[in-house]
């Protein structure tokens, strides 16, 4: 029986279902469904075109890439990056109770709706998560934790409670608890944090621009030298990473960082990473 949802933001009672491990993908529990669900346009990133809800063709029956080995050099640059943070095995395993769409083709159009809101609760869920554990932030934890507790609830309901959510309702409240935990971190770091929000940095030699506690949410950081540059406690949410230079950049600390955007930039052995995201095996 799936429990009702908490009121958006009241205070937690139980200890959150979904588990940090919980929001990084595990492929061998997952049945293809970001290789299913997502459209793909021909571009740099991927070598075809397919719609939603339909399998790519290199998706072997057993839900494994034919390709893996060679994403990058066939033109799958974007499967490389793409994570789909955990959302593919609970749908799999959890809302769809271990169901296969290819033994049940019915259940594709369903599967493919809840897939990217799914991914967009476990992507909401990664940045609650670290917001709760920001000392400097702590004024707001009772209200992030319940935030989290309501779409921990969300995230375990049925197909159908998960397609009639609010998501853009939900969004709104977790980004501004965000904004508000960015806010205190950053002023506790530095009382005048630079401001770079949505600024269009691509291409840009930033490598003696001072970034510590900036707030670069949402920049376009695309192909931009950041060698070397401490972007301690800087809000990176939404920040566009790819083909970044991250070589030596301390990110350590940086705030709202995902595995994807890590796996889009570029980097070295010396790049300094927050302890929960992986180093991409393609950097140097
Ligand atoms: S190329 Fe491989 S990883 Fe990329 S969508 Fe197709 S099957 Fe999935």
């Amino acid at each position: 029986m799936l429990r009702p949802l908490r009121k958006i933001g009241s205070p937690v009672t139980a200890t959150p279902r979904t588990q940090p491990d919980d929001l990084r993908a595990d492929c061998g529990a997952c049945f293809g469904l970001c290789c299913l669900a997502l459209p793909f346009t021909r571009s740099s990133d991927f070598a075809l075109t397919k719609p939603a809800g339909t399998p790519c063709p290199n998706l072997a029956g057993d839900h494994r890439c034919t390709v893996h080995s060679g994403l990058r050099d066939r033109g799958f640059t974007g499967c490389t990056v793409y994570e789909c943070l955990g959302a593919g095995q609970k749908l799999s395993q959890h809302t769809f109770g271990g169901r296969d769409w290819r033994a049940h083709p019915e259940l594709v159009p369903v599967m493919t709706a809840a897939y990217p809101v799914m991914r967009h609760l476990h992507e909401l869920l990664w940045h609650l998560r670290h917001a709760a554990a920001l000392q400097p932030a702590a004024s707001v934890r009772d209200r992030v934790t319940g935030m989290i507790a309501t779409l921990d609830d969300l995230t375990l309901q049925d197909a159908d409670t998960l397609l009639a959510a609010d998501l853009p309702a939900l969004h709104a409240a977790a980004a501004e608890l965000l904004r508000t935990a960015s806010r205190l971190v950053r002023h506790h770091e530095n009382p005048r944090p630079p401001d770079h929000a949505r600024a269009d940095l691509t291409g840009r030699d930033l490598r003696r621009t001072g970034l510590r506690a900036a707030d670069l949410r949402g920049a376009l950081l695309i192909g931009a030298d950041l060698t070397g540059v401490d972007l301690g406690h800087a809000d990176l949410l939404g920040a566009d990473l790819r083909a970044t230079v991250l070589n030596g950049a301390d990110l350590s600390s940086a705030l709202f960082l995902t595995q994807p955007q890590i796996n889009a930039a570029r980097g070295d052995a010396a790049t300094g990473l927050p302890a929960d995201l992986t180093r991409p095996p393609h950097w140097s």
